[in-house]
């Protein structure tokens, strides 16, 4: 199985590297250069992107943005149609597609102009999220607004492009879904993990760690399935949730939808039997998926550093994986998945790798 990946960035090489590990054969566009890439190298091989797509059996995505060209260029080879996930990249069509399917999400409003975002907050009751339609991620295109705070500053920044404004959810704490929708239709869902935010990007996820409410799983699974099938989608896919509610009243509220590997699941390069990259990787190539598997598994997201501290790396029940990107304020860098025996553990090591390291900026 020859596979063609849109993007080499840090999903595209892990995504990579789960193919060969299954003995696929497998190359990465860099989609701002349209340079066909090897896993794990910056040296561009001599294959133009056409030939790339005419060489592959299956092109697919490390990340949802997908030019109008790359659709065109490759459009047979696409297990998932690119086109049916684009309302996953624009706020308002991916609320109204939960909204359509009966899916759980928190109240939301779209508005075009400054003059309409005015206009919902004057009748706004509750404090509010305000995204940007799109381009937004990481807590980057995102207003908070409470009732009776002034407007205009708002109206300057956030009333400049089109946008939802979405109940301000005073939720319990944040988990997702990971899982994956084979050719056949099977769907192969991990246990929900939590995940902690911090400054409105992912900080750390705790997998097989934290007392999730039972019946929040089959839910999330239920609503996994109804989405794959409407999308005819192909390989992995993430679904973020606030939980509201305690114990048998929780409730899961979708807050966004990832048609690709995602950063709350890279805790299963160590914790499970199969990763979220080799679960996608099996879905292109037809590979058997086994039950999956979770052992309790603490992941740290490395942000804005200049390299994972050697403490981490000396660990030994840590394994760091580092991006090979410069550093910036925000950007992740790398992560470490630790191999915990308690939340406790988990905690512990999150707080010391807080107090030694003040890098979010
Ligand atoms: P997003 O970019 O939509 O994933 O938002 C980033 C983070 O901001 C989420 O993970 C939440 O921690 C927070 N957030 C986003 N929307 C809301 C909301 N409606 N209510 C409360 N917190 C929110």
């Amino acid at each position: 199985m020859k596979t063609l990946i849109l993007g080499n960035g840090q999903l595209g090489q892990m995504l990579g590297q789960a193919a060969v590990q299954l003995g696929d054969e497998v190359l990465l566009v860099n989609t701002k250069t349209n340079e066909v890439m090897p896993v794990g190298a910056h040296q561009a091989v001599s294959l133009t992107l056409e030939q790339a797509v005419e060489w592959a059996d299956v092109v697919t995505w490390e990340h949802e943005q997908i030019s109008p060209q790359h659709i065109a260029l490759a459009k047979h080879k696409f297990l998932t149609d690119p086109n049916a996930i684009q309302p996953l990249t624009h706020r308002r069509h991916e609320k109204q597609m939960c909204d359509d399917l009966s899916i759980a999400t928190s109240p939301w409003k779209s508005f075009n102009t400054a003059e309409e975002l005015a206009d919902i907050l004057a009748s706004w009751e509750t404090g509010a999220v305000i995204k940007a339609a799109e381009g937004g991620y990481d807590g980057k295109g995102q207003w908070r607004w409470k009732p009776g705070q002034d407007i205009d500053s708002l109206l300057a920044t956030a009333g400049q492009q089109p946008g939802i404004v979405e109940a301000f959810i005073p939720f319990n704490y944040e988990v997702s879904i990971v899982g994956a929708r084979t050719q056949n239709g099977s769907i192969h869902c991990y246990p929900l993990v939590q995940n902690v935010h911090r400054e409105g990007i992912l900080s750390h996820t705790f997998a097989g760690l934290v007392d999730i409410p039972t019946h929040l799983q089959p839910t999330a699974e239920q609503w996994f399935q109804k989405l794959t099938e409407h999308l005819g989608y192909v390989g992995t896919l993430a679904i973020e949730f606030f939980v509201v509610g305690e114990g048998e009243n929780a409730e899961l509220l979708v807050n966004e939808i990832a048609p690709r590997v995602h950063n709350s699941g890279h805790w299963s390069m160590v914790g499970s039997n199969c990763s979220q990259f080799s679960l996608h990787m099996r879905c292109m190539a037809q590979h058997t998926i086994p039950e999956l598997t979770m052992a309790p598994t603490m992941m740290l997201n490395i942000i804005g550093a200049e390299k994972i501290a050697d403490s981490l790396w000396a660990i030994p029940t840590s394994q760091p994986f580092w991006y090979g990107k410069a550093p910036r304020p925000g950007r992740k860098v790398g992560h470490v998945n630790f191999s915990v025996t308690s939340l406790q553990q988990a905690e512990e090591l999150v707080s010391q790798y807080f107090e030694t390291h003040q890098l979010l900026a």
